[in-house]
């Protein structure tokens, strides 16, 4: 019988009522007798290292949940984290560059509504997860969600009550569980594990609108060590006379990295095709391509311990971990 660390966290799935809102309150081994049947699946040790709503989470938190699973890594054939769903995208972006190459399955889910609420996806959701964390099919971080099996570096939660609150929109998922049944597709191949625990936090997200102004965005680069700019379509920067460029130009001279996404959800960034697009990848703008940004953010904050200047972090960058990135994508400037 297959061995599963089940690890819970909080989230709406551990949630009940109180004074009229729900807060997280049942613990993972509640939550696993809860589900008939999953103590015939597998043998199951449960754990709770904390309980939140997944707003309050924090990358010290994704650490947490990166070391307990690498403390029992060989203990056990496969690790299912339940999580609240509001951040449950960066903790799967994050656990993707924490453990890379897992040869296990690592499986993150939640859902929309409490268990033990009567319509819940609940249930479903931590039965499909067990199903999957035992199969000899899957590996790596995988979301499970809606009977969707996604790839963890490229999900992004795109719905805010429907139980189908997932989807991958640049990658197809990898399978399916249908009553009980799981269908996969394809796995991405692995190499051997290997597990990181420096993150470095310095990282932050400006979604331009067209009222930034240059205070703004001279302030957010001044503030972080690398900044992500959520653009507008296929990628650009405002012109309002130059001073955005020059602002950026400065800020990367400096040594500040800097990564330009749009905030569309599908088909990512072309910032060849505009003029306020064209040459920001001269002055030293990377381009985040078909990544999410919960990717790219995260991708920054593992990769700035490691790589000292921008052109070894631009490398870093383009170099696929997970799939999070299609590698025939990489700029050539
Ligand atoms: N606010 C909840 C959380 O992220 C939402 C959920 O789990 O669905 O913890």
């Amino acid at each position: 019988m297959k061995k599963i660390l089940f690890i819970g966290t909080g989230g709406t799935i551990a949630s009940e009522l109180s004074g009229g809102s729900l807060s997280p309150s049942i613990g993972a081994e509640q939550l696993i007798r809860l589900v008939p049947g999953l103590g015939d699946m597998c043998e199951i040790e449960a754990r709770q290292p904390f309980t939140l709503d997944s707003t309050d989470i924090t990358t010290w938190h994704w650490l947490t949940i990166a070391r307990e699973i690498e403390d029992s890594y060989d203990d056990f054939d496969g690790f299912v984290v339940a999580h609240g769903t509001d951040t449950l995208s960066y903790t799967a972006a994050a656990l993707s560059y924490l453990i890379q190459d897992s040869e296990k399955p690592i499986i993150i889910t939640g859902a929309q509504r409490p268990i033990g609420f009567d319509s819940s996806d609940s249930k479903q959701n931590l039965r499909d997860s067990f199903i999957c964390a035992c199969s000899d099919l899957l590996h790596g971080v995988l979301v499970v969600f809606g009977g969707e099996v996604l790839l963890g570096t490229r999900v992004r939660k795109t719905r805010s009550k429907s139980f189908s609150a997932f989807e991958s929109p640049n990658y197809p998922a990898i399978g399916t569980v249908k009553n009980g049944r799981l269908t996969v597709f394809f796995c991405p191949v692995t190499g051997e594990h290997r597990f990181y625990s420096l993150l470095e936090s310095s990282v932050g997200l400006l979604k331009l609108t067209p009222a930034t102004d240059l205070e703004l965005l001279s302030f957010m680069l001044s503030r972080y060590s690398a900044l992500v700019i959520e653009a507008f379509g296929v990628g650009g920067l405002p012109h309002r006379e130059g001073t955005f460029r020059k602002a950026v130009r400065r800020a990367i001279e400096a040594g500040k990295t800097v990564v330009l996404t749009t905030q569309v959800e599908s088909e990512g960034t072309d910032m060849s095709v505009y003029n306020v697009g064209s040459g920001l990848s001269d002055i030293g703008v990377i381009e985040a391509f078909d990544m999410t940004p919960e990717a790219c953010i995260v991708k920054l904050m593992w990769l700035l311990p490691r790589a000292w200047d921008n052109d070894s972090r631009r490398e870093e960058f383009y170099r696929p971990v997970a799939c999070d990135i299609f590698p025939q994508e990489r700029s050539e400037k």
